[in-house]
């Protein structure tokens, strides 16, 4: 649906249903008595909008630190294809006509959203579920405030099924029922607010590391606590550098340190070596109680631990695409990067050997996931677990919920361990894995075929996020709903995502190239400072295939 609606046709809306609901008001009652009456209506129920014809400035403009200068392309203003509320007319009631109206744009909505879904590559959300037997809930308001093991005054809630959600949890990261504490949290961010938190609290003076690929609500967590945060330079992968996290620990040794760990950074899908960030602290002489680390698991946190290591598999591989690699320098022997870009195959399979499991066994503080991406959930929600002993330097008893308040938010959502529950139980470990393999074969072919159309992309062994050049036309991003930065768009593969739809996509974007760059001087953009010259195909990297 192509809603191209012009600002004053926004305003116009606006205006005529300000003057209906201050007609329906004036024929109303009027308020004629000084001394209260409970039946008394406000005159004017509705405030005048506020007009500006500046909404799009307001909104698109301004922002941006100083550090990026580089001009980024904001998504379209929503003021202008919005479904403005409107008050009821007297007779409503009678004829039906408000309902008839608000039926009509829900099902017009509901189109948008099938036609939205079909065309979703670029977010890691699976969109593949069906909860039809959970719709019998949604009559009720169901609300975990406050702590997931302490019942509160509210009885409407969902904590049998959060705790069960929880436990399943806890035994994949390998941590016993009475020695952990979480809560299912409004999203991915809440747990990495949550994490961060509990770090700060453990040590008030420490100070927070975390790569510069970070998620950004890492540094927003930084900026809330007021904490003071060293940002890690990263390699081409997107992990952390830890020669770098080496240098920036050995200058801060006085004070603690707090890490975030990212199990498949947002943008490359890269997934931090936690052994090397734990034995970086310890060779820096940090010691286990000067530390907290937190992982931020929201993307990958659950694929990770299904990604099935075979050994031979992986070094057959390794093998096999070292050769490919090989045979493709081998006109230009003398040049360096072959020998760099062996050691990139030889990488994965020495990190498939030693994949960092993430476990409470090693000295973590905190996991969190998001619910609504790999798992799948209707709404977002995310998972966050740590260590008892630390929540309690953060909780407090309340009277008023006869509960702990250890947790983010108040009011909690009460509908999510639901889903959350429903889907584990019917897909345990077996069809997670199953749907991990499928996505991760699903993103091979698609970073093969791209390569084959001599279109930069990247891969991260143990990842489904396939990083390639950044289309130049923004309608196609918008449609494809891709996510990019700088020269860069990705896929993340989910299980929704099938190899019919990359066909699609791919056609799509083969043809659209042809026209983007069929003037010759015209080229595609260069990504080898984003993903290395070996992964870029534009006119300078492209390599003899
Ligand atoms: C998506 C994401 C988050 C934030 O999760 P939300 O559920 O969107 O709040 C945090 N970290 C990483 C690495 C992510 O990919």
């Amino acid at each position: 649906m192509e809603a191209v609606i012009v600002d004053s046709n926004r305003t116009m809306v606006g205006t005529s249903a300000i003057m209906e609901s201050i007609s329906s008001a004036v024929n109303g009652k009027e308020m004629t008595n000084v001394r209260f009456d409970p039946t008394a209506v406000v005159s004017e129920p509705v405030p005048a909008v506020a007009q500006s014809d500046d909404v799009d400035d307001l909104v698109n403009g301004g922002g941006g630190s100083e550090e990026e200068k580089r001009e980024i392309v904001l998504g379209r203003n929503i003021h202008t294809s919005s479904f403005s509320v409107t008050e009821p007319d007297i007779d409503d009631d009678s004829t039906g006509d408000k309902e008839a109206y608000m039926a009509s744009i829900l099902a017009r909505y509901r189109k948008t959203l099938t036609d939205r879904t079909k065309f979703h590559l670029g977010y890691p959300y699976n969109l593949d579920f069906d909860y039809g037997a959970l719709t019998q809930l949604q009559h009720f308001s169901i609300n975990n405030l406050g702590d997931p093991f302490i019942e509160s005054n509210y009885g409407v809630h969902s904590r049998q099924f959060e705790v069960g959600v929880l436990d399943w949890f806890a035994r994949l990261w390998d941590i016993e029922k009475d020695e952990y504490w979480g809560y299912i949290t409004n999203c991915g961010t809440e747990g990495n607010l949550h994490g961060i938190l509990v770090g700060r609290e453990v040590f008030p003076e420490g100070i927070l590391y975390a790569s510069k690929e970070s998620h950004y609500s890492v540094f927003k967590a930084a900026r809330m606590y007021r904490m003071e945060c060293e940002k890690v330079d990263t390699l081409l992968t997107g992990e952390i550098d830890c020669a770098d996290f080496k240098v920036k620990l050995l200058a801060n040794k006085d004070k603690p340190a707090i890490i975030n760990v990212n199990i498949g950074t947002t943008v490359k899908g890269a997934v931090d070596d936690l052994d090397l960030v734990i034995k970086t602290l310890e060779d820096c002489g940090f010691s286990h109680d000067r530390f907290y680390i937190h992982c931020d698991g929201a993307l990958f946190g659950l694929m990770m631990p299904f990604v099935k290591r075979s050994e031979a598999h992986a070094k057959n591989t390794c093998l096999l695409l070292a050769k490919q690699e090989f045979m493709k320098y081998y006109y230009e022997i003398e040049n360096v990067k072959t020998v760099c870009s062996l050691f990139r195959y030889l990488m994965p399979l020495w990190i498939a050997q030693k994949a960092p499991k993430v476990t409470f066994k090693k000295p973590i503080g905190s996991v969190s996931v998001s619910g609504h991406k790999f798992v799948g959930c209707p709404m977002p929600c995310g998972v966050q677990l740590t260590r008892l002993e630390h929540v309690n330097a953060l909780a407090s008893n309340v009277e008023y919920l006869a509960s702990r308040d250890a947790t983010i938010m108040g009011s909690r959502n009460g509908h999510a361990p639901l889903f959350l529950w429903y889907t584990l139980n019917r897909k345990g470990y077996k069809g997670f894995q199953k749907e991990v393999q499928k996505c991760l074969r699903n993103a091979h072919y698609l970073k093969d075929r791209l390569i084959g159309a001599g279109i930069s992309a990247m891969l991260n062994e143990l990842s489904s996020t396939v990083v390639f050049e950044r289309p130049k036309d923004e309608e196609f991003v918008r449609k494809w709903q891709l996510a990019c930065e700088r020269n860069m768009a990705h896929v993340v593969v989910m299980p929704s995502v099938t190899v019919d739809k990359l066909d699609h996509f791919l056609d799509e974007l083969v043809e659209g190239r042809s026209m983007w760059y069929k003037d010759e001087n015209v080229k595609p953009p260069c990504l080898a400072s984003d993903i290395g010259s070996v992964n870029c195909c534009c006119p300078q990297h492209r390599m003899i295939s």
